[in-house]
């Protein structure tokens, strides 16, 4: 479909039975996830909208993504200037949400063998400072890299302990999405980012060494399945988030 018949579709066949998030409800959005570029495809509608209604958004990266597989089309980055890369693309691209990028310094491929108690102390020096209302991270054991599933899990730790004033905590599943459904049933809360589209293809393309390739494939036209087709259009229309429970 073109961009402009996605845009002015209607969305509510999407969006039944889900709660909308708004965000002139919000306090500060913290979102906290492992790899730069993840904050743009996840939740980079949300944190612009958040960001237009005047509501501070941090972006808590886990990694420097300097393990990579994509490493620039053309290549342009050698392994040891990845790091330097990747933060630069990710402060442009908060730049661009209106966001705050902050680093948690861990490392890229192995935050699977952390310790899941410390790395969720450290989120909590975030917590303390920011007091968010609504922190957005992945949905552990549902985010299919081992990076993902493993900083959903500590920063569900990390809140479920916080002692502070509780945010709600919103987690976004990866994947297959029958498989996902079938797993965890349908999401509960959705973010309409039809008006900020351009600042979330903006953010994309700011992670110019992992999303180049996509785009040139979109531009193009290229053939491309289903489950893709549905993935490019749905994220130019909204965000879908599960609310993990906390004790
Ligand atoms: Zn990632």
């Amino acid at each position: 479909m073109h961009r402009l018949d996605l845009l002015n579709a209607p969305i509510d066949h999407l969006t039944e039975g889900l709660e909308e998030f708004v965000p002139a409800g919000e306090r500060h959005l913290l979102v906290v996830l492992p790899h730069p570029d993840d904050e743009s495809f996840a939740a980079g509608g949300t944190m612009a909208r958040c960001s237009d209604a005047n509501v501070p958004v941090t972006f808590l990266c886990g990694t420097y993504g300097d393990m990579g597989r994509r490493m620039g089309s053309p290549f342009f980055a050698t392994r040891e200037a990845m790091r330097d890369v990747r933060q630069q693309e990710l402060r442009d691209a908060c730049a661009v949400l209106g966001a705050e990028a902050r680093w948690l310094g861990l490392r890229d491929r192995t935050v699977e063998f952390e310790d899941p108690h410390e790395v969720a102390a450290r989120i909590s020096v975030h917590l303390e400072e920011l007091l968010p209302s609504t922190v957005i991270t992945f949905f552990p054991g549902h985010a299919v890299h081992p990076d993902h599933d493993s900083l959903g899990h500590a920063a569900h730790l990390a809140v479920q302990r916080f002692a502070g004033p509780r945010p709600k905590l919103l987690a976004v599943a990866v994947g297959d999405r029958d498989r996902i459904r079938a797993e965890l049933g349908p999401p509960h809360v959705y973010c309409d980012v039809r008006s900020v589209v351009e600042r979330k293809l903006g953010a994309l393309k700011a992670h110019r060494s992992q999303t180049e390739m996509m785009f040139q494939r979109w531009e193009r036209g290229d053939e491309e399945d289903d489950q893709t087709r549905t993935f490019r259009e749905e994220m130019l229309v909204l965000e879908r988030f599960y609310r993990l429970p906390l004790d």
